[in-house]
């Protein structure tokens, strides 16, 4: 009976210890879980708000604007992408006076033509994927803005001693005429580097490298400044969709070369 005790009391010992570190192993599981699960939601939490931070999402779509309105309708824009994205504007070919424009409000205030939003979007995303993170600097521009763009760079070179017409002809070769910037077509931007995670330079070599595969192409290359009538702009793409894009990858033309071989 003694022995049959101790053996029940061991038994029973053993089953409380098996029970304990059954316990304590639940517990740890528990706590695993718990902290994964911290870990996850501050994950989520950071890269959230990095997202947000660069990213070009709309955060109010403007299609009603007093100044640029549009109906235009965006079944036929799929299959009729050519007649906008292959516009030409330069010195020589200003904006047509019908022109009109229906915007798109990215996070951090700069306005886009909508029809490009989604491959911006697109192109965005991929870069960040690569760990490059870059911002839109600048993209849709009324005339007014680029009259005062205009207008700031003149009184900039007046004030370094420059007379009226040499700082006129000076920011002329700096700042578009307004009527023939592309920025007023709201299909270009000007793409910067956050300054945080990535520098300029690092954006622009992504932008050189994959900017076409999004339909996107750098506008002024530094080998084609008498063509374009611009200098080297290595942060100013512009959209002509990805087969156009390809095609003036593939052969290295500029947008004014490939629209004379086109034609
Ligand atoms: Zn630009």
């Amino acid at each position: 009976m003694v022995n049959c005790n101790n053996n029940f009391r061991g038994y029973e010992r053993k089953r409380t210890l098996k029970q304990h570190s059954r316990i304590r192993k639940i517990h740890i599981i528990l706590r695993l879980i718990s902290v994964a699960a911290v870990i996850g939601l501050l994950w989520y939490c950071i890269n959230g708000l990095n997202l947000k931070e660069v990213s070009p999402e709309p955060i109010l779509s403007v299609g009603t604007g007093s100044f640029n309105v549009s109906s235009a309708d965006t079944s036929k824009n799929d299959t009729d992408e050519t007649s906008w994205s292959l516009i030409l504007v330069n010195r020589w070919n200003a904006i047509p006076e019908d022109y009109v424009v229906d915007i798109t409000e990215l996070s951090n205030g700069q306005t886009v033509d909508t029809r490009i939003y989604p491959a911006l979007q697109k192109m965005f995303d991929a870069a960040r994927a690569d760990g490059v993170y870059p911002v839109v600097a600048s993209g849709y521009r009324t005339a007014e803005k680029q009259q005062s763009l205009m207008e700031e760079k003149i009184a900039a070179f007046k004030a370094e001693g420059y007379s009226a017409s040499q700082a006129k002809a000076e920011a002329e070769t700096w700042v578009a005429i307004p009527g023939t910037s592309e920025h007023q077509l709201g299909i270009a931007v000007d793409i910067n580097a956050d300054g945080v995670k990535s520098n300029g330079s690092e954006v622009y070599k992504w932008l050189k490298q994959n900017g076409y595969r999004f339909g996107f192409i750098l506008r002024y290359p530094p080998d084609k400044i008498e063509i374009t009538g611009v200098s080297n702009e290595p942060w100013h793409y512009r959209y002509v969709g990805i087969k156009v894009a390809a095609a003036m990858h593939d052969q290295t033309l500029c947008l004014e070369e490939y629209l004379r071989e086109k034609n």
